[in-house]
Protein backbone atom coordinates (compact mmCIF):
# COMPACT_ATOMS: atom_id res chain seq x y z
CA UNK A 1 0.00 0.00 0.00
CA UNK A 2 1.41 3.52 -0.72
CA UNK A 3 2.22 5.96 2.16
CA UNK A 4 -0.79 8.49 2.35
CA UNK A 5 0.20 11.86 0.89
CA UNK A 6 -0.21 15.28 2.11
CA UNK A 7 -1.10 18.52 0.47
CA UNK A 8 -0.21 22.16 1.83
CA UNK A 9 -2.79 25.33 0.89
CA UNK A 10 -1.55 28.25 0.26
CA UNK A 11 -5.00 30.19 0.41
CA UNK A 12 -5.11 33.70 -0.64
CA UNK A 13 -1.51 34.60 -0.84
CA UNK A 14 -2.04 37.65 -2.72
CA UNK A 15 -1.49 41.11 -3.60
CA UNK A 16 -4.99 42.63 -2.43
CA UNK A 17 -4.82 40.47 0.70
CA UNK A 18 -1.15 40.78 1.91
CA UNK A 19 0.36 44.44 0.61
CA UNK A 20 0.07 47.46 2.46
CA UNK A 21 -1.51 48.62 -0.78
CA UNK A 22 -3.81 45.48 -1.14
CA UNK A 23 -7.79 45.95 -1.83
CA UNK A 24 -8.51 43.84 0.89
CA UNK A 25 -5.54 43.77 3.31
CA UNK A 26 -4.20 41.65 6.27
CA UNK A 27 -1.13 43.73 6.56
CA UNK A 28 1.92 43.31 8.60
CA UNK A 29 0.33 39.79 10.01
CA UNK A 30 -0.03 38.61 6.34
CA UNK A 31 3.28 40.27 5.34
CA UNK A 32 5.43 38.32 8.08
CA UNK A 33 4.04 34.58 7.21
CA UNK A 34 6.01 34.59 3.56
CA UNK A 35 9.32 33.17 4.76
CA UNK A 36 7.33 30.09 6.77
CA UNK A 37 5.15 29.98 3.49
CA UNK A 38 8.25 29.37 1.41
CA UNK A 39 9.88 27.09 3.78
CA UNK A 40 7.21 24.79 4.01
CA UNK A 41 6.19 24.93 0.10
CA UNK A 42 10.11 23.81 -0.44
CA UNK A 43 9.51 21.03 2.21
CA UNK A 44 6.32 19.60 0.55
CA UNK A 45 7.97 19.44 -3.00
CA UNK A 46 11.34 17.48 -2.25
CA UNK A 47 9.12 15.32 -0.24
CA UNK A 48 6.79 14.22 -3.14
CA UNK A 49 3.77 16.10 -1.74
CA UNK A 50 1.71 18.42 -3.00
CA UNK A 51 1.60 22.14 -3.12
CA UNK A 52 -1.87 24.05 -4.16
CA UNK A 53 -2.55 27.65 -4.77
CA UNK A 54 -6.50 28.09 -4.08
CA UNK A 55 -6.92 31.80 -4.73
CA UNK A 56 -10.02 34.33 -5.51
CA UNK A 57 -10.93 34.78 -8.59
CA UNK A 58 -13.56 37.78 -8.93
CA UNK A 59 -15.97 39.53 -11.72
CA UNK A 60 -15.76 43.24 -10.39
CA UNK A 61 -18.94 44.22 -8.98
CA UNK A 62 -20.82 40.70 -9.85
CA UNK A 63 -24.43 41.77 -8.77
CA UNK A 64 -24.87 38.13 -8.25
CA UNK A 65 -22.06 37.05 -5.60
CA UNK A 66 -22.62 37.69 -1.84
CA UNK A 67 -19.15 39.30 -1.34
CA UNK A 68 -19.96 42.45 -3.57
CA UNK A 69 -22.07 43.55 -0.75
CA UNK A 70 -19.43 42.71 1.51
CA UNK A 71 -16.13 43.61 0.78
CA UNK A 72 -14.55 46.07 -2.11
CA UNK A 73 -13.70 44.31 -5.31
CA UNK A 74 -10.43 42.39 -4.44
CA UNK A 75 -8.38 39.67 -6.58
CA UNK A 76 -10.31 40.47 -9.13
CA UNK A 77 -9.52 38.16 -12.53
CA UNK A 78 -6.94 39.63 -14.90
CA UNK A 79 -5.71 42.47 -12.20
CA UNK A 80 -2.26 42.24 -10.29
CA UNK A 81 -4.27 42.05 -7.05
CA UNK A 82 -4.40 38.65 -8.02
CA UNK A 83 -0.62 37.94 -8.44
CA UNK A 84 0.61 36.35 -5.42
CA UNK A 85 2.70 38.02 -3.01
CA UNK A 86 6.28 39.08 -2.48
CA UNK A 87 8.03 35.39 -2.63
CA UNK A 88 5.63 33.67 -3.30
CA UNK A 89 5.09 35.12 -6.93
CA UNK A 90 8.79 34.01 -7.73
CA UNK A 91 8.50 31.08 -5.71
CA UNK A 92 5.56 29.85 -7.77
CA UNK A 93 7.28 31.14 -11.28
CA UNK A 94 10.03 29.04 -10.51
CA UNK A 95 7.57 25.65 -9.37
CA UNK A 96 4.55 26.12 -11.08
CA UNK A 97 5.74 23.52 -14.35
CA UNK A 98 6.44 20.70 -11.58
CA UNK A 99 3.09 18.33 -11.29
CA UNK A 100 3.12 18.81 -7.85
CA UNK A 101 2.44 21.85 -7.98
CA UNK A 102 -0.49 23.95 -9.11
CA UNK A 103 -2.93 27.69 -8.90
CA UNK A 104 -6.69 26.90 -8.83
CA UNK A 105 -9.32 30.01 -9.13
CA UNK A 106 -12.00 29.43 -6.69
CA UNK A 107 -14.76 31.69 -6.11
CA UNK A 108 -15.93 31.58 -2.26
CA UNK A 109 -14.47 31.26 0.80
CA UNK A 110 -14.05 27.62 0.88
CA UNK A 111 -11.58 26.00 -1.65
CA UNK A 112 -13.74 23.27 -1.81
CA UNK A 113 -16.57 24.84 -2.97
CA UNK A 114 -17.48 24.66 -6.64
CA UNK A 115 -13.59 23.55 -7.69
CA UNK A 116 -12.11 19.64 -8.28
CA UNK A 117 -10.45 20.53 -5.02
CA UNK A 118 -12.17 17.21 -3.23
CA UNK A 119 -11.42 15.32 -6.11
CA UNK A 120 -7.93 16.08 -7.00
CA UNK A 121 -7.01 14.77 -3.39
CA UNK A 122 -8.79 11.68 -3.59
CA UNK A 123 -7.61 10.53 -6.64
CA UNK A 124 -3.53 11.05 -5.29
CA UNK A 125 -4.19 9.93 -1.80
CA UNK A 126 -4.14 13.09 0.01
CA UNK A 127 -5.53 12.54 3.64
CA UNK A 128 -4.34 15.17 5.50
CA UNK A 129 -4.50 18.72 4.08
CA UNK A 130 -2.24 21.31 5.51
CA UNK A 131 -3.37 25.37 5.75
CA UNK A 132 -1.47 28.66 5.51
CA UNK A 133 -2.53 31.89 3.61
CA UNK A 134 -5.41 34.27 5.00
CA UNK A 135 -7.35 35.02 6.24
CA UNK A 136 -7.42 32.68 9.29
CA UNK A 137 -10.75 33.83 10.26
CA UNK A 138 -12.57 33.63 6.35
CA UNK A 139 -10.83 31.71 3.89
CA UNK A 140 -8.86 29.13 5.96
CA UNK A 141 -11.36 28.80 8.33
CA UNK A 142 -13.70 27.89 6.11
CA UNK A 143 -11.53 25.74 4.28
CA UNK A 144 -10.40 23.92 7.63
CA UNK A 145 -14.62 23.23 7.88
CA UNK A 146 -15.12 21.66 4.58
CA UNK A 147 -11.99 19.57 4.63
CA UNK A 148 -13.41 18.17 8.25
CA UNK A 149 -16.75 17.20 6.59
CA UNK A 150 -15.22 15.63 3.85
CA UNK A 151 -13.18 13.56 6.47
CA UNK A 152 -9.57 15.08 6.20
CA UNK A 153 -6.92 15.31 8.87
CA UNK A 154 -6.58 19.35 9.46
CA UNK A 155 -3.12 20.69 10.25
CA UNK A 156 -2.85 24.57 10.93
CA UNK A 157 0.54 25.94 10.70
CA UNK A 158 -0.20 29.36 12.86
CA UNK A 159 3.23 31.39 11.78
CA UNK A 160 1.73 31.09 8.12
CA UNK A 161 -1.96 32.41 8.56
CA UNK A 162 -3.11 35.70 9.08
CA UNK A 163 -6.40 37.11 10.14
CA UNK A 164 -8.50 40.56 10.22
CA UNK A 165 -7.68 41.27 13.45
CA UNK A 166 -5.67 39.48 16.46
CA UNK A 167 -8.49 38.61 18.75
CA UNK A 168 -10.33 36.81 15.37
CA UNK A 169 -6.90 35.10 13.95
CA UNK A 170 -6.84 33.84 17.62
CA UNK A 171 -10.67 32.60 17.86
CA UNK A 172 -10.42 30.65 14.29
CA UNK A 173 -7.20 28.76 15.65
CA UNK A 174 -8.96 27.82 18.63
CA UNK A 175 -12.34 27.20 16.95
CA UNK A 176 -10.73 24.50 14.31
CA UNK A 177 -8.13 23.10 17.22
CA UNK A 178 -11.30 22.60 19.70
CA UNK A 179 -14.16 22.06 16.97
CA UNK A 180 -12.41 20.50 13.74
CA UNK A 181 -9.62 18.57 15.57
CA UNK A 182 -7.07 20.32 13.60
CA UNK A 183 -3.37 20.31 15.04
CA UNK A 184 -2.37 23.83 15.18
CA UNK A 185 1.70 23.98 15.28
ZN1 LIG B 1 -13.23 37.03 -2.07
Amino acid sequence: MSKSKEALLIIDYTYDFIDDHGALTCGKAGQDCEDTIIKLANEFVVNDNYVILPTDCHKLNDPFHPESKLFPPHNIEGTSGRDFYGKLKIWYEENSTKNNVWAMPKTRYSSFVGTNLDLDLRMRGVETVHLVGTCTDICVLQTAIYAYNLGYKIVVHQDGVAGTSPENHQFALANMKNNLGATII
